[in-house]
């Protein structure tokens, strides 16, 4: 069912700083990405049949930030390309173990991807990935633009959160009358 080790996530305060020491070994930055979810852009290197992924979050509350406050820089998750992610995870959920998405979540150019809690990969946060047809590689898109276009979307959806909440108090207050 597993395919391969797809990439290997390392979290990193900038990814820029951290380039210089991976550029200096010879892998080269092939795309980019931003992942509102989890308030980080990542840059992926391809390595051989393998990529190393450049983690980095925009804001202090993210998962990833929590993971470098706690634990500083390193190894985040290493991600397996497996043939049927949906089977996989039923098989998982059967033997009771812990999942942190249940079921695949769309990632960028529709990937299905989920995790798995660390503690049951004694230690690792490991990500299942499943290529799916036609999948688009995401281009290779400045930093800087990417970290600004992710903070307003952020903020977007803060926003959004906001008024969602206070349209739900005023139908409370609505109803009082
Ligand atoms: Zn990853």
């Amino acid at each position: 069912m597993i395919k391969k080790i797809d990439h290997i996530g390392i979290a990193v305060k900038s990814i820029e700083e951290a380039l210089i020491f991976y550029e200096s070994l010879g892998l080269k930055m092939a795309h980019t990405e931003a992942e509102l979810e989890q308030r980080v852009v990542v840059a992926f290197m391809p390595a051989g049949e393998s990529e190393v992924e450049l983690v980095e979050p925009i804001e202090e509350d993210g998962p990833v930030a929590r993971f470098l406050q706690r634990r500083g820089e390193g190894l985040h998750h290493i991600c397996f390309e497996v043939i049927d992610i949906h089977k996989l995870l039923a098989r998982l959920k059967e033997t009771g173990v812990e999942l942190i998405d249940g079921e695949p979540r769309i990632g960028t150019g529709g990937k299905k991807i989920a995790f798995i809690h660390p503690q049951e990969a004694h230690g690792v946060l490991i990500e299942l990935y499943e290529k799916v047809p036609d999948e688009k590689v995401p281009p290779l898109v400045d930093l800087e633009a990417l970290r600004e276009r992710l903070r307003l979307q952020s903020e977007a959806a803060r926003a959004g959160l906001e008024e969602f909440i206070s349209a739900l108090q005023k139908r409370g207050e609505n109803r009082k009358e």
